[in-house]
């Protein structure tokens, strides 16, 4: 629970500061391309070439700050990414005994979320990794959540979010054996 938390609003903040780094330079890069007045009613005898090495200049001072941010940023993204990699569970399919207790455990029946945050409950076809596998998320029952067709495509790779958890969680407990397990989501550890 508290772990889906961490890594799911550290990706969220890293995409928005991000797009934060992004804007703050295309605006960098355009005020310093904007014409300076002395350059606009100048004495005209700075050549073509001498313009275009001022306005390079400007644009690199201009970008150097936010451009740092960014490789940065970038940085963050790309050890978070390999980091990734090396949680990959070596299996990536579930085996039947997974599915047939998965897809037991769920009645058959899709246990992702429809519209207005109620169970879909279309009849499940597949086994979907909650953590996705991609993002080292284990091949286990632990992670293992049915799902109908629709619901598999529309999450894709995507980290649930912590209210999602929370709520298969929640509705687990209606449909799932009095003694449980309701919890849902398992994440490889760094090998
Ligand atoms: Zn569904």
């Amino acid at each position: 629970m508290m772990e889906l938390k961490r890594v799911y609003w550290s990706r969220k903040a890293l995409r928005l500061a991000y797009a934060a780094v992004m804007m703050w330079l295309g605006i960098s890069v355009f005020l310093a391309l904007m014409p300076k007045p002395t350059e606009v009613s100048g004495t005209g005898i700075s050549s073509v070439t001498e313009v275009l090495r001022g306005m390079l200049e400007s644009v690199l001072a201009a970008a150097a700050l936010p451009g740092a941010f960014l490789v940065v940023l970038i940085i963050v993204a790309a050890v978070i990414r390999a980091q990734d990699l090396r949680r990959r569970d070596p299996v990536r399919r579930f085996t039947r005994q997974q599915r047939r207790e998965g897809m037991a455990r769920a009645a058959g029946l899709c246990e992702m979320e429809a519209g207005f945050r109620r169970r879909c409950s279309r009849p499940a076809e597949h086994g979907d990794h909650f953590y996705p596998w991609s993002k080292g998320g284990s091949t286990s029952l632990q992670n293992f959540v049915a799902a109908c067709p629709r619901c598999n495509r529309a999450k894709g790779a995507r980290i649930p979010s912590p209210g999602q958890q929370e709520r298969i969680e929640r509705r687990r407990r209606d449909y799932v054996a009095p003694n449980g397990p309701f919890s849902v989501g398992e994440r490889q550890p760094l090998p």
